[in-house]
């Protein structure tokens, strides 16, 4: 009876501190914003049984990712046996849940097993952060004091690993010694108390007993270790990835207060009309901790701070500011920081201190290229671009701060309806002398025809020399095929993808509900892009403003059509040149489109080469998230170097690419190399048009395909 008193009193301290703690860090959600709403619990649950359970993420690095899985099995398994020893410390039995028979004895067999299994993976992790530099660990967010805290939880960890075992050996022995029943199979229990067969069944009893309060007490102190500590995840983790984003990595969140201003700015009737004084002004973006919404902050308290987020991150693998687990940290500290003034003064509490600025500089957000390789890699699937997108229009709509070269190309859109300074009226010059006409949409309409695809050029199909081939190039294939297409012509206009990336809400949804009033009035239903950003607007970002269409990649089309036979190329028309495939962000992160891409290029050459990162492991060209309109920001190196060289490393001759951004970078890439007379970086689509026209490519040098791409 002592004993369970002694049981009661600990258990209800532990308790009361743990809700303490955590009451205070709940409390702090109220001063968030709202975020997406909570429905689809069947893909949530499979999202949770796949990325926590099945720790699908965590084994994208195998080897490191199985010691991680089964410290996390473990714990599960052992979690079953904590709640056991709770109701036998209250109720004062022994071993409680035996009744379970043989599901008992599983349970227990695997729980023992993986003691030992965790023990040694946490002597492997242990072993890693003590004795090996491991860049991942290290980071200007990672103070001192993450390291202590680290070293402390994987040693508590490894404790309690120590005790369950002696536990389990105490109570085999003792039972074994006694000759009394056991209750459940202890595999490895059994095999360390023959280690200690001298020992009389008293000695074995004490070592239980003394193993149980320490194992028992362990899991109390650190369940309130944990809200203090990064292993906070181990509570954290499973349900925000249970309430993670399920939408396309490459879709950003429509800002709907911003789409209401646009609305009535578009509207004669309200254009000039006051606002009314009754509404209150909302902060666009964020600026600080309270700007953020409730999963922003979810995510900030699940972080494990394992950095895997930022050993993928281009900005940082080429030296710039930019560390997205920084990005999390500082929100997760930031709150913690005013949320204790806010309860105390009220939301409106100024510290003359902020997120922006305080903790996070703007050299940090304008280094970001939103290739999304951090959300792809970060196990408990927090989105970190979604952070710095909202930033930036803090940045950008409430400052009017922004790198003056994208306040430039925000003055190109607004004026020319490009982000160059290029005339709308020369929109259609790519098609000039191609060898066809190529149909127009309003021309078409004039005639009373209704295309069945409208061809979305891009402003750098229209204005781009080098890319200009590309679109022609596709134009032969669909005139080939005898596709039934338009283009807008001189009525298309720059959807807003770099202005959003950039943070300027406000012109990209007055881009995008002019374009979705221009596509009403063809009555457009399908869209071919060849540009991935088009794409990724077009299916992910325009349904949000009431323009849901059947958007195609030219990829996806060119590959259906191989599929189908109804194109035709012959096989090794590259003349078994070595082909590699550089994936874009956005068609591959983005929108997952990997296999497409790769089975086109196959079918035109059996020598295909993968570089060392490719797919979802991919590395950015650089020139994502608005990049492409700036200076790149300080650091040890470009980005488009850096992939170039990946490239390069393969060996081969021929460098397909896909996106208009990417063959800029990687061509410039080329350049700094000395390598743009060996090496081609040619489009998918270039290679499709030439094999396709019966023209073999001499040699590996793309010149001939250049010229006749003319
Ligand atoms: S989106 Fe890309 S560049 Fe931006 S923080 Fe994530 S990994 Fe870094
Ligand atoms: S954000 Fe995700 S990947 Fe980055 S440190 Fe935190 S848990 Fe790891």
């Amino acid at each position: 009876m002592t004993k369970q008193i002694v049981f009661a009193i600990t258990l209800l301290i532990t308790l009361g501190v743990f809700f303490y703690t955590v009451n205070r860090l709940i409390q702090f959600f109220r001063f968030t914003k709202p975020a997406f709403p909570v429905k689809d619990f069947g893909k949530r649950f499979n999202t949770m049984m796949r990325v926590a359970f099945g720790q699908t993420k965590i084994f994208r690095r195998p080897v490191l990712g199985f010691f991680h899985a089964l410290v996390f099995w473990g714990f599960c398994i052992i979690l079953i046996g904590s709640i056991e020893i709770v109701i036998d410390g209250l109720a004062g039995t022994e071993r409680v849940l035996h009744f379970l028979g043989p599901v008992y004895n599983f349970i227990v067999a695997c729980g023992d097993i993986f003691a030992i299994l965790v023990a040694v993976s946490i002597i492997i992790f242990l072993a890693r952060r003590l004795f090996f530099h491991i860049k991942r660990f290290e980071g200007i967010e990672m103070k001192k004091k993450s390291h202590i805290d680290a070293n402390i939880s994987l040693s508590l960890i490894l404790l309690l690993m120590i005790s369950l075992l002696t536990m389990n050996s105490g109570y085999a022995g003792y039972q074994t010694s006694s000759a009394a029943e056991i209750y459940g199979v202890y595999p490895v229990g059994s095999i360390l108390a023959g280690l200690f067969s001298g020992l009389s069944a008293g000695n074995f009893k004490l070592m239980y007993e003394i193993s149980w309060w320490t194992h028992i007490l362990l899991i109390f102190f650190f369940a309130n270790y944990l809200p203090y500590s990064k292993h906070f995840h181990v509570f954290m983790s499973v349900p925000n990835v249970f309430l993670s984003r399920l939408e396309p990595l490459g879709k950003l969140t429509n800002m709907d207060n911003i789409t209401r201003e646009v609305k009535l700015m578009l509207n004669p009737e309200t254009a000039y009309a006051a606002a009314p004084a009754d509404v209150p002004v909302e902060r666009f973006g964020i600026r600080d901790a309270e700007d953020a919404t409730w999963k922003n902050y979810f995510d900030s308290l699940a972080c494990t701070e394992c950095g895997r987020c930022t050993a993928v991150c281009p900005a940082n693998i080429t030296g710039k500011k930019l560390s997205p687990r920084k990005i999390v940290m500082d929100l997760r500290a930031r709150m913690k920081e005013k949320g204790p003034l806010m309860i105390k003064n009220g939301k409106e509490y100024n510290d003359n201190k902020s997120l922006l600025r305080d903790y996070i500089s703007e050299e940090e957000l304008w280094a970001c290229t939103t290739c999304n390789a951090c959300a792809q890699e970060c196990p408990i699937n927090i989105n970190h671009p979604s952070v710095i997108v909202d930033m930036r229009r803090y940045l950008v709509m409430e400052e009017a701060s922004a790198p003056g070269e994208l306040k430039s190309m925000f003055n190109n859109i607004e004026n020319n309806g490009a982000p160059w300074q290029y005339s709308s009226a020369d929109r259609l010059n790519w098609a000039k002398e191609i060898g066809f006409e190529v149909p127009v949409m309003s021309e078409l309409s004039a005639k009373g025809i209704k295309p069945e695809f409208l061809y979305w050029v891009g402003c750098a199909g229209a204005f781009d020399d080098r890319y200009k081939k590309v679109v022609r190039a596709f134009a032969r294939i669909l005139n080939r095929l005898g596709i039934s297409y338009a283009v807008l012509g001189t009525e298309e206009t720059c959807t807003g993808d770099p202005a959003r990336r950039a943070g300027n809400e406000m012109l990209y949804q007055m881009q995008a509900l002019q374009v979705i009033e221009t596509l009403k009035s063809y009555d457009v239903k399908k869209i071919i892009t060849t540009c991935p950003h088009c794409f990724n607007i077009f299916s992910n970002e325009y349904p949000d403003l009431g323009g849901a269409y059947e958007v195609v990649n030219y990829l996806q089309f060119l590959n259906g059509k191989i599929e189908e036979g109804s194109l035709e190329i012959p096989r090794e028309s590259l003349n078994g040149a070595m082909v590699t495939y550089h994936d874009p962000c956005y068609l591959g992160r983005a929108n997952e489109i990997y296999s497409d891409p790769r089975s086109v290029v196959r079918s035109l050459t059996t020598n295909f080469v993968e570089m060392k990162r490719n797919r979802s492991f991919a590395l950015c060209c650089g020139a994502g998230g608005a990049q492409m309109f700036k200076e790149a920001e300080k650091g040890d190196r470009e980005v488009f170097i850096e992939r170039t060289e990946d490239a390069l490393e393969t060996g081969a001759g021929i460098i397909a690419t896909a996106c208009p951004f990417c063959m800029t970078m990687l061509t410039d890439g080329l350049k700094y190399k000395n390598k743009e007379e060996e090496i081609k970086n040619l489009d998918i689509a270039e290679l499709v048009v030439q094999a396709m026209e019966k023209r073999p490519l001499q040699g590996i040098g793309g010149e001939r395909i250049e010229k006749t791409l003319n």
